[in-house]
């Protein structure tokens, strides 16, 4: 198989499962227990979580392990919403958002926050000039993601915080897409919530985390037996909590020669596929994430383009993975105005430091082989 979705998941690095392992057999004690054979497991979450602050500029204290991107950007949301008097505000965010923010808008917005959702422009940039317009009276979160899991796209974050700050509104940024491909600070940025998940920088699936900047008054997500200083709580994930520190150190290692070759992959995709002559816009924006690639081929269906290449044994997305059973347009490459006889021959194609020369010739002459007909 050639997998080309590494914006839906990743392979956990063999590293990673490495040091994962002890805490999944014999170094089994639960975290809270007072007894010497837990010491390990304290220790072993303690440093994962020094790793992961170093590897956004935060500190330990400011790092929450979550079940992965959904559960950070759902408690980024509702926290920061219920702690507000009278439970009334307004949320800012973009069309373009994942669905872990945009039902959870949709869900605040029927116990009656309002919710402003800023529409983008044809690459899925969101404009600091609209945020700067909609953020009146009452607002109380701007999210923005750091980039689209659709699009590859990079959101001018730090721009975008700046204009929240001026108003003294808080920032949460969905940096799913983002941490372990792009550098990701949250100093740089100015945001005082972000959210990542482990299993798209080959970390393991179900674990995750919200940063929340020191200060930022938010209300526990899960009560219960008070683990991550009472606002997240639940026997941790010692295994998944390890795992995501290794992976996230081992990518910070090797970031930018995986971007370099990344991107040369995807210059080499796109060369090809103009070479073939096949009629194509890209949707991505000129600041993307390394090897993300959205692509609209005119006339064509992105679903049949999908199956086809998947008996190809070549995997690539169309739309999101998280709403693949969904056939009509999602609502990101509705919200980017694709002209039309491009728009329904839209797919995906994430690239990863695994793939290879010969991997993109078969994607460009796979697709080749399919418009010839
Ligand atoms: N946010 C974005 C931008 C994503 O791409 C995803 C996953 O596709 C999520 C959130 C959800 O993360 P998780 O799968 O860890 O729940």
């Amino acid at each position: 198989m050639i997998y080309a979705d590494h914006a839906a998941t990743t392979r956990l690095s063999p590293k990673a499962l490495e040091a994962m392992r002890p805490w999944l057999e014999e170094e089994y004690a639960n975290p809270s227990t007072l007894y010497s054979f837990s010491r390990n497991a304290r220790r072993a979450v303690s440093e994962a979580r020094e790793k992961i602050a170093s590897a956004i500029g935060a500190n330990a204290d400011e790092i929450y392990f979550t079940s992965g991107g959904t559960e950070a950007d759902n408690w980024a949301l509702k926290s920061i919403a219920f702690r507000q008097p009278n439970q009334r505000g307004r949320i800012i965010t973009s069309a373009v958002e994942h669905h872990a923010i945009l039902n959870t808008c949709a869900f605040l917005e029927r116990i009656g926050f309002e919710v402003t959702y800023l529409p983008v422009d044809r690459h899925g940039i969101v404009s600091c000039k609209d945020l700067a317009d909609a953020l009146i009276k009452g607002t109380v979160l701007v999210s923005v993601m750091t980039a689209n899991n659709e699009l590859g796209t990079i959101e001018p974050i730090a721009e975008l915080a700046e204009a929240a700050r001026q108003y003294n509104v808080l920032f949460h940024t969905d940096a799913v897409q983002a941490v372990g491909h792009i550098p990701v600070n949250v100093e740089k940025l100015g945001v005082d919530l972000l959210s990542a998940s482990a299993h798209k920088f080959n970390g393991p699936k179900g674990i995750g985390f919200l940063y929340i900047r020191k200060g930022t008054a938010i209300e526990a997500f899960i009560h219960g037996g008070g683990q991550e200083k009472g606002m997240r709580s639940g026997t941790e994930n010692i295994a998944g909590i390890v795992g995501m520190a290794a992976a996230l150190e081992e990518h910070l290692e090797t970031m930018i020669e995986d971007a370099v070759q990344c991107e040369r992959l995807r210059a080499k995709l796109i060369d090809l596929l103009r070479k073939a002559g096949l009629d194509f816009v890209i949707n991505s924006g000129e600041s993307h994430i390394p090897g993300s690639l959205s692509i609209s081929f005119r006339g064509a269906e992105g679903e049949m383009l999908l199956h086809r290449l998947d008996l190809m044994g070549i995997a690539i997305a169309v739309g999101s993975a998280c709403n693949a059973k969904e056939t009509k347009l999602s609502h990101v490459i509705q919200a980017i105005q694709i002209p039309e006889e491009y728009r329904n021959g839209t797919v995906r194609i994430t690239l990863g430091a695994d793939n290879d020369d010969r991997q993109i010739e078969e994607i460009a002459s796979g697709l080749n082989r399919i418009f010839a007909r």
